[in-house]
């Protein structure tokens, strides 16, 4: 560590050191204004640190890094590039407790959500560094028998990563772990509310020996300046946004002035289906992991259960109870299941969401009001709602489950796919054949049959519609950072 690195002395008796600085051609370095920012804990508001505002300067200096270092990583063999990654994935395992404690600290969620964000972090870096050395060519012939036509896989070039503060180590290496796999350098943006996980990722990476200037973090309040910067340079050749659908658009249009390749994960609205046949138990059980994983703060979220007439009313009751048992609190406390929302915005956006229901005939299962003090919301289950309000067609990103009824499959099918979004929909019912055609049917990305968890590192993570483009993880993810080049060879 180096005296550049702070102190954590929180409300948590656990005591540890992390980055505070832009990390910049493998050194911790001030912003050149000099500025700085505060990042805080929002169970309770207490300020958890100070660290570097970065602006245009700095974002120009890191990104002339990641150029200039582009082709000696490019030509690192595979090899050393597979066990720099192997290597970090065992760094974050053995950094988990320090990993996860400034998760819960900096973003909210419950100590035992952020351990498991950083398992499935870490197995982002795993998984790449198995792909890192399976990238692979093509050979064939033209149709007339003349031409040798040999496809080489080479790497995009550097990278602009961008990424959300719902899942602050996640969202890193899922687009560094491919990244750095497939031969590109990055200059990475965290979301200014999360900045210390992603820093101390950037420590871990030069302690696995990751080469300087391979990766760079800028961090910053003024995302707008440096992340424009970087898009408008021309020097960079890809963009891998996670975020919402709104910025998404704004980067899309600022990528499409150098025609970038582009990753875009952007907003959910993931309707969740109970058929009459449901198992009971299991829809229940899908819906707590569906809407609560990260307390609704998820791309992933179920936003929308339309539950089949004939089990609504049981289906309420056995969730609402669930929902009703969860204990909610400061993350780093034992037991805590369910910790405060990101920021007053987000909390008065839940609030007025549920007014505006609830003002439209909504019937509250349990939760609806909020604590005087703090960001906490009570898990919510809204039953009877009507389908005009403005959570059926608005990404909740909170505590709050809306339950719709419907009576017949294509009625069910009609209105989840009555939306912008496509990322995710969640399907319950014990008949395969209904599954398949139902899953058929929906527009989106990822379908979750009988269980509310899609989220996997081996899968193709992704949506359609304003969801997004491109997928992220399994042996998919590694192609958003490949380009194809193919040779022409006379056959003589
Ligand atoms: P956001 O769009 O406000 O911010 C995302 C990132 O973009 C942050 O780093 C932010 O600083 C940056 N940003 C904001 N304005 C910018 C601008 N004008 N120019 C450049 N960068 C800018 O999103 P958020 O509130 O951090 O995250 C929540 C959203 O992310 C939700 O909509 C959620 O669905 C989405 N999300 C999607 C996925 C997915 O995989 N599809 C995963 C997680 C979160």
């Amino acid at each position: 560590m180096t005296d550049t690195m702070a102190r954590v002395a929180s409300e948590t008796d656990m005591t540890f050191e992390f980055p505070q600085q832009l990390f910049i051609d493998g050194a911790w370095t001030d912003a050149a204004a000099g500025d700085r920012f505060d990042v805080t804990n929002p169970a309770t508001g207490a300020v958890l640190a100070q660290i570097a505002d970065g602006r245009r300067d700095d974002a120009r200096r890191a990104l002339d890094v990641a150029v200039a270092t582009q082709q000696a990583w490019a030509d690192t063999p595979p090899r050393e590039r597979s066990e720099i990654l192997r290597r970090a994935y065992e760094l974050i395992l053995e950094h988990a407790d320090e990993l996860a404690m400034l998760i819960t600290l900096e973003m909210g969620k419950p100590l035992a959500d952020a351990r498991g964000e950083v398992s499935y972090g870490a197995e982002f870096f795993r998984w790449f560094a198995e792909e890192a050395v399976r990238v692979g060519g093509d050979h064939t012939l033209s149709g007339d028998g003349k031409t040798r036509i040999i496809v080489t896989r080479e790497p995009v070039g550097p990278c602009v990563v961008v990424t959300p503060w719902n899942f602050p180590l996640a969202m890193g290496t899922r687009k560094i772990g491919p990244a750095l796999a497939a031969g590109c350098t990055v200059v990475f943006k965290p979301a200014e509310q999360t900045p210390l996980t992603a820093l101390y990722l950037a420590h871990i990476l030069s302690l696995a020996g990751l080469p300087d200037g391979v990766v760079n973090v800028v961090t910053t309040t003024t995302p707008a300046e440096v992340v424009g910067y970087w898009l408008d340079s021309g020097q960079a050749r890809k963009l891998s946004f996670t975020g919402s659908t709104e910025v998404g658009r704004i980067l899309l249009a600022q990528a499409s002035k150098h025609v970038m390749r582009t990753s875009m994960e952007l907003g959910g609205n993931a309707p969740f289906i109970v058929c009459s046949d449901a198992d009971i138990d299991t829809a229940v059980e899908g819906a707590i992991t569906a809407k609560m994983r990260n307390m609704g703060e998820a791309c992933t979220a179920a936003n929308r259960l339309y539950v089949h007439a004939d089990v609504v009313e049981e289906f309420t009751r056995r969730f609402a109870e669930r929902m009703a048992a969860l204990r909610l609190g400061p993350g780093w406390e034992d037991g805590v299941q369910v910790g405060p929302l990101i920021d007053a915005d987000a909390l008065r956006k839940v609030e007025s969401l549920v007014r505006d229901a609830v003002e439209r005939g909504a019937r509250v299962a349990t939760g609806g009001e909020s604590p005087s003090e703090g960001l906490l919301y009570p898990p919510t289950v809204l039953a009877d709602v009507s389908p005009d309000c403005e959570l059926a067609s608005t990404e909740i990103f909170g505590p709050v489950a809306p339950v719709f009824t419907f009576t017949d499959d294509d009625e069910a099918v009609r209105r989840a796919n009555d939306t912008e979004w496509g990322l995710v929909a969640y399907i319950f019912t014990r008949d395969i054949d209904r599954a398949f055609r139902l899953a058929g049917r929906l527009e989106v990305g990822m379908v979750g049959i009988n269980t509310g968890l899609v989220s996997n590192p081996a899968g193709p993570f992704g949506g359609v519609k304003s969801s997004g483009i491109g997928r992220e993880g399994g042996r998919w993810g590694i192609d958003e950072y490949l380009e194809y080049k193919y040779l022409a060879i006379p056959r003589r």
